[in-house]
């Protein structure tokens, strides 16, 4: 390989976070400086900053065909999982309603541990399985719903595997049974088309840093009429569902960012999906024993999910970013956790399957060039590890 640290490192990780686009930074700048009035004030500064909001509430909203009031500011995807879950929980059992809650084995942490949390709290939690692809199969939450049921949480598109799942048909089935149907749509939402109101979303997760926004902001779109408590109490900001000074200039990025998205979404999908299936028809071809995970046809444009057998999927990330290149197990979480993929367990694969498991994610900024240089040192490393594997005579 000609790589070396000094060359520029190759970016395949999208999925974890993207650069901040410059119209983006452009937007944001003038409220470090000029316009750092707090919206709650009445003067001038506070009118500019309140304003500024209001237009990146509407933009926001109108990326996913949801009306601005609908749109609730958050720290990230993180807390609108956290609030939608708890929210509608804590709600739906202080008005006397049913408050189990069901979501699917395959879903963020930022879903399934406020999910363990409210267990601990005496909550009742169903967690469906899924198919080898990585799919909720829609029988499944048919049989599992009841009338005790508040609320139906199940990702729209999956962040290790890329698997986009039934969404329309489930929430259905929650509204069948009376149930508020959430989705974190982290991985989704920008990059895909999504209407809520035909969809019928109630509940729905963004995250500004998955669309070339900034980092820490994020949105919850709640439907109107649908009812949910507050987690965070104070100052009773953003309709009082979320307290706290708003994070004007990341709010200013994030609203600029759906305004980019949405522009550029069909060019977006069509060569970032281009780009992917020439990098997996380039593994699947040049790299002996490396698969495919999740579905072909029900996938998010811009993953790519392997398993290399005879290879630990860290090392081999290890080796590729010594080689320039950056790639990710698939959840940023299960690397600081230490612990093995609950999503790929949850889709049947055997511990060696897990092991040598590796997401490449893709944007805008790749090139095929990009791809040929990763692949290349994608070979050489898993052929390098294979020999120092003790599956050294089945594999190299
Ligand atoms: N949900 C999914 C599916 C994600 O991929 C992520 C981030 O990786 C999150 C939630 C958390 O979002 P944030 O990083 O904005 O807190």
């Amino acid at each position: 390989m000609g790589m070396n640290s000094a060359d520029r490192h190759i970016y395949f990780d999208s999925a974890a976070s993207t650069p901040v686009a410059d119209e983006v930074i452009a937007e944001m700048l003038p409220y470090m400086k000029q316009q750092y009035g707090n919206p709650s004030s009445i003067h001038k500064f506070g009118r500019e900053t309140t304003r500024a909001m209001q237009l990146a509430r509407r933009r926001v909203a109108d990326l996913i065909g949801a009306s601005p009031r609908e749109i609730t500011f958050t720290s990230g995807g993180t807390e609108a999982d956290n609030l939608a879950i708890k929210g509608v929980a804590v709600s739906a059992r202080n008005s006397g309603k049913g408050s189990r809650i069901i979501t699917s084995s395959i879903e963020h942490d930022a879903v399934l541990e406020p999910c363990r949390d409210l267990e601990q709290m005496g909550f009742k939690v169903t967690y469906l399985p899924v198919t080898e692809d990585g799919m909720v199969k829609p029988s499944d939450l048919r049989d599992a719903i009841g009338k005790d049921v508040a609320l139906v949480s199940i990702m729209y598109a999956n962040n290790e595997v890329g698997t986009i799942q039934p969404v329309m048909e489930l929430a259905q089935i929650a509204h069948q049974a009376e149930a508020l149907f959430h989705t974190d749509a982290v991985q989704a939402a920008g990059k895909i088309p999504i209407d809520v109101k035909n969809l019928g979303i109630d509940l729905m997760s963004m995250s500004s840093h998955k669309i070339q926004g900034p980092k820490g902001v994020g949105a919850l779109y709640v439907r109107a009429g649908a009812t949910l408590s507050p987690i965070l109490h104070g100052g009773g900001q953003e309709a009082s569902l979320r307290s706290g000074t708003e994070n004007v200039t990341g709010i200013v990025g994030f609203g600029k960012a759906c305004q980019l998205a949405a522009e550029r979404m069909q060019e977006y999908r069509r060569y970032v999906s281009e780009l992917r299936d020439y990098l997996v028809d380039k593994v699947v071809h040049e790299i002996p024993h490396s698969r495919l995970n999740g579905s072909r046809m029900a996938r998010i444009a811009n993953n790519a999910h392997f398993t290399f057998f005879g290879v630990n999927g860290e090392d081999l990330i290890i080796k590729l970013d010594e080689k320039g290149v950056a790639a990710s197990t698939g959840s940023a979480c299960s690397v600081r956790k230490q612990k093995q993929s609950h999503v790929l367990k949850a889709m049947g694969f055997s511990y060696e399957e897990i092991t040598g498991s590796l997401r490449l994610s893709l944007g805008m900024q790749n090139t095929r060039k990009e791809v040929d240089v990763a692949v290349e040192a994608l070979a050489e490393t898993v052929s390098e590890l294979r020999q120092l594997s003790p599956f050294k005579s089945k594999y190299a």
